[in-house]
């Protein structure tokens, strides 16, 4: 059996781990925010195995979506054509930092079957209302709870069409949404129209893996609305609570106190990290401090990222090692993933076990 704690929550795992996270809207390139998610995800992945379990990645495509079509507009291509020619793009960044490929990597616009069987199974269940030509989640449930001054200002945020006057609450989530020209737009019971976000997901998750999973991932700003939204869909259509066993929701990547966004201006690609430096930096950059936490990327954060990776090969070179230190670097990892004092053990103890660090979390 394996054990893992995250934040808290025992993730004890007998056998399979099943593994969720949300994948990348492909219309812009890797920032460092996407490469911070992935390669924790990948981090768990590979402990985990360690820890013998079976490991399972999703990692979902959101090609529907508005900022894609929007994007797809401007570059003058088809949506579909320019989302393939995106994720490319990205894959080979996530190749490029050494994170795993995904056991299954399913695309929202396949799954517009499944998002329609959702939004009418949630409707038989009285959980979800139709409105011209929509089906939607009301949000109450959803924010009960929560700071509402907070919820307000991450679903005007995230949330989306707030002024849809077809909603009984501002707040409500789309799980299927009427498509107005020019959008492309799929056939469905209500008319024409397309998924909702949130609900892209669920019928993505649901499909991969049955009525639950063990660990829910992403970056920590789709905790709210997508996360709980995408889980209350999820409990309501299928009655199997909790939807995720455990959530992993890791920590923003800053510029000068502010999140890294593309509608901000301030992104740090991962490959112009890897022009200059190796995959190992960046990953020691990302993994060497607590997953859940907001951080700053400065120069200086990569210059020390690369100083302490030097001091685990250099480490990597001693005397034989102990079979108790690397014991305590895999109790560390498996205490809340552990990074930073996994790294101090093996970079003292060093010898196979600095080797071991060195290659299961691929630095
Ligand atoms: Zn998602």
């Amino acid at each position: 059996m394996a054990r893992l704690t995250l934040g808290g929550t025992d993730l004890s795992v007998v056998g399979r781990t099943r593994i969720y996270v949300c994948g990348v809207t492909p219309y812009d390139v890797t920032h460092l925010g996407h490469a911070a998610t992935y390669v924790w995800v990948d981090a768990v992945d590979r402990v985990l195995r360690r820890l013998g379990s079976s490991v399972e990645v999703c990692r979902n495509v959101t090609d529907v979506d508005d900022v894609l079509f929007a994007a797809a507009e401007r570059a003058g291509g088809h949506y579909d054509q320019f989302a393939a020619v995106q994720q490319f793009r990205f894959e080979q960044d996530m190749d490029a930092l050494a994170v795993r490929r995904p056991t299954h990597e399913p695309r929202a616009h396949v799954f517009i079957p499944q998002v329609i069987a959702l939004a009418q199974t949630l409707l038989d269940r009285g959980a979800a209302y139709e409105s011209a030509g929509s089906v939607y989640l009301p949000a109450a449930p959803v924010v009960a709870g929560l700071d509402p001054a907070e919820a307000e200002r991450l679903l005007k945020e995230y949330g989306g069409r707030l002024d849809d006057p077809a909603k009984r609450d501002p707040f409500d989530q789309a799980v299927w949404q009427r498509s107005d020209a020019p959008e492309p737009a799929w056939e469905s019971p209500w008319g024409a129209g397309r998924p909702g976000w949130h609900a892209e997901c669920t019928a993505m998750a649901l499909s991969t893996y049955g009525s639950s999973l063990d660990l829910h991932a992403g970056g920590a700003d789709l905790r709210f609305p997508h996360h709980a939204f995408e889980a209350a869909q999820a409990e309501a259509a299928t009655g199997v609570s909790p939807f995720a066993r455990a959530w992993m929701h890791v920590g923003i990547v800053q510029l000068e106190g502010q999140k890294m966004a593309k509608s901000v201006g301030n992104l740090v690609f991962a490959k112009d990290l890897l022009a200059e430096t190796s995959a190992g930096t960046v990953r020691t950059m990302l993994l060497d401090r607590a997953f859940d936490q907001a951080w700053d990327y400065t120069p200086e954060v990569l210059q020390q990222a690369g100083a302490r990776l030097d001091a685990l090969y250099a480490a990597a070179g001693t005397k034989t090692s102990s079979d108790s230190a690397w014991e305590q670097v895999l109790a560390a990892l498996a205490a809340g993933l552990d990074v930073p004092r996994a790294l101090d053990i093996a970079v003292e103890e060093g010898g196979q076990v600095a080797r071991d660090l060195t290659t299961l979390l691929a630095l």
